[in-house]
């Protein structure tokens, strides 16, 4: 989405297919993307000047494990790095919001997930009633300049929020508790969560709309059809790094025509 442009997501569809309009060669066309990914990664990861960081939002069941699995299949695991945002532990919470971030960020080189993150603390915590509207303003205001700051300093913020319907989240927790290899990812409170949908989606509307910056855009991508979120979340990647052009280093004069005996 366009900076500045309001995040409007009742008026998105979460079914939408972005004009993909083939399933049946999704898998294919994931695949170059991945192939693209990876020769990009390496430039970025032999540069040794830049990050990037890709931060994945979404509700319940919205597919943010599924993209990291299925989108990054290709990077080299050791110029990648996930983290998981869980609540946070009491030392965390002894610091202010940012701290647990900030340690998190991506060193120079390498490409971090983030699977959840600063923004629960601007939406979670609101519909929780743990911050009011003030301090959530206020907090608008720092995660711009932090992620200003990150930006300045070689980082390239990239944000996805996974748009789901709530007929799509009934379904697929439906399923994680019929399923027994998927049971372990339900928790009871994803229910009350999902009674809460209207609050979140409000929060979280209000959120992108005033965090969505040019150095830090938010993307709004559906994610009812796990194939078109896989292709278009693979499909901003590969964007993002051809913009970001990583240049190999110049190679030592010394080493040109060198034969190993
Ligand atoms: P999951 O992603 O299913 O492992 O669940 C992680 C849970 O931690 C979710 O319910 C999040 O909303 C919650 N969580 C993560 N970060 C925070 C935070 N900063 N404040 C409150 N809850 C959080
Ligand atoms: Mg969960």
């Amino acid at each position: 989405m366009a900076p500045d442009g309001g995040a409007r997501l009742d008026r998105r569809d979460p079914g939408d297919t972005c004009g993909f309009d083939s399933k049946a060669r999704a898998a294919e066309d994931l695949a170059v993307l991945v192939e693209r990914m990876r020769i990009l990664q390496n430039r970025l990861w032999a540069e040794q000047r830049r990050a990037v960081l890709v931060v994945l939002q979404g509700l319940d069941a919205s597919g943010k494990d599924g993209t990291i699995r299925r989108v990054f299949t290709g990077v080299n695991p050791q110029g990648c790095e996930v983290t998981s945002f869980k609540v946070p532990t009491p030392n965390e919470l002894a610091h202010d919001y940012l701290w647990r971030c900030h340690a998190a960020c991506p060193a120079r080189g390498k490409i971090g997930i983030w699977n959840r993150s600063h923004y629960e603390d601007l939406v979670t915590t609101r519909v929780l009633g743990l911050v009011d509207d003030q301090q959530v303003r206020r907090r608008y205001r720092h995660v711009r300049a932090f992620e200003q700051l990150l930006g300045d300093e070689g980082t390239r913020v990239v944000k996805v929020f996974l748009h789901l319907s709530r007929d799509e989240q009934r379904r697929r927790l439906q399923r994680r508790i019929d399923d027994p290899e998927r049971r372990w990812k339900f928790r009871p409170d994803d229910l009350e969560t999902r009674r809460r949908w209207d609050e979140f989606l409000a929060a979280y509307d209000d959120a992108i709309s005033a965090t969505s910056t040019a150095w830090a855009p938010w993307y709004v991508v559906p994610a009812d059809h796990k194939w078109v979120r896989d292709l278009v979340v693979a499909s901003l990647l590969v964007a993002t790094l051809t913009d970001m052009d990583p240049r190999l280093p110049e190679p030592d004069p010394g080493i040109t025509g060198l034969r190993v005996e």
